[in-house]
């Protein structure tokens, strides 16, 4: 046993255990750009949890993080600091230290569908090869049993079986995201992290995505990272929220406990936005002033505080607001509840 795996207790239905993430990309300067001057702090001390079966949602506006956050827990971008737990046979290890069989065996258990249907498929190749080869790397190998494999994922997406046999261009927008999603389910995964899955579709499409995305869950029992921009999206899928703002995340909750009961400003004026499905009922638009700030320089104190409706003044300009847990897995980051 490796001297990590005695210090981290085993919860079977833990997925992933995330503490204190960062992930920066660093800036270079002068003449051979070897001269660091400076960070674009993507992720920025992010500390969450993922149980089995369950649907986390990750909102924020554009240039948040959440993307960043999505690849860094899955190695697909590298990291700067903290822990990426993952439970592999049984057993939480940080993913920074997973050797090459363990990256392969965690790849094939974690699969991620990207937001751009159009650029996930190779244009050039039929559906069979785009599923062929991860599925030849993970040892199905004879064609009648990448056949069979195929046609299951197409079925379960809504798709017809000969479809394979045809290049990406054959497809619509919402067809092309559903092979992305079957190609994602072909070697049989636990979990999948939809980054943006629907925000390039019509709105009449969208919702038949994510109506087949809960189906698909229900039958192979999966477990769901779904990060997007839209919040009524995200409630309506996700069993809890996080929500992200300039690489922090300022507040968690159940999705039904956070549509009824916001408790941070910046979620407040994202749900503001929402429209209420209901004749004569609207909501009060909060419109946030300013724009986002960089996140190279970041402010001081709550970074939302350039923007932010209820400014208390200094607190909020100089102390970087902890997380209360206002009982239930709410928990917010606000000095408002100091
Ligand atoms: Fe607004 Fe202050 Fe709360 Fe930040 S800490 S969200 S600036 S009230």
């Amino acid at each position: 046993m490796r001297n990590e795996d005695k210090k981290i207790p085993y919860d079977k239905d833990l997925v992933f255990d995330v503490r204190g993430l960062k992930t920066y990309f660093p800036i270079y300067e002068g003449t051979f750009k070897k001269k660091k001057v400076n960070d674009v702090k993507a992720v920025d001390n992010v500390s969450f949890n993922v149980r089995r079966g369950e649907t986390i949602g990750v909102v924020g506006e554009s240039g948040c993080g959440k993307t960043t956050l999505g690849r860094s827990i899955m190695r697909l971008t590298e990291p700067t600091g903290g822990e990426v737990l993952y439970n592999l046979n049984g057993k939480m290890r940080d993913i920074r230290k997973f050797d090459e069989k363990e990256i392969f065996d965690f790849r094939k258990e974690v699969q991620m569908v990207f937001q751009d249907p159009y650029s996930a498929l190779n244009p050039m190749r039929k559906i069979y090869d785009s599923f062929a080869e991860p599925l030849k790397a993970h040892g199905i190998e004879t064609k009648e049993d990448l056949l069979m494999v195929m046609e299951d994922r197409l079925r379960r997406v809504n798709l017809r079986p000969e479809f394979i046999y045809r290049y990406p261009h054959e497809f619509s927008g919402g067809q092309r995201q559903r092979l992305c999603i079957a190609r994602a389910l072909a070697v049989s995964p636990d979990v999948v992290i939809l980054d943006e899955p629907v925000s390039a579709l019509d709105v009449s499409i969208q919702a038949q995505v994510i109506n087949l995305l809960q189906a698909i869950q229900k039958e192979l029992d999966l477990t769901y990272i779904f990060i997007a921009h839209d919040l009524s999206v995200v409630e309506y899928i996700s069993d809890r929220i996080m929500v992200m703002y300039l690489g922090h995340i300022v507040e968690y909750a159940d999705s039904e406990v956070l549509n009824k009961n916001p408790a941070h400003p910046y979620t407040k004026a994202l749900l503001s936005a929402v429209p209420i499905p209901v004749v004569g009922r609207e909501s009060k638009r909060i419109v946030l002033e300013g724009d986002v700030p960089s996140p190279i320089h970041k402010p001081s104190g709550c970074p939302f505080h350039n923007r932010c409706p209820q400014y208390l003044g200094d607190i909020c300009k100089e102390k970087v607001p902890e997380f209360k847990d206002l009982g239930g897995g709410h928990k917010v980051a606000c000095h408002i509840y100091d």
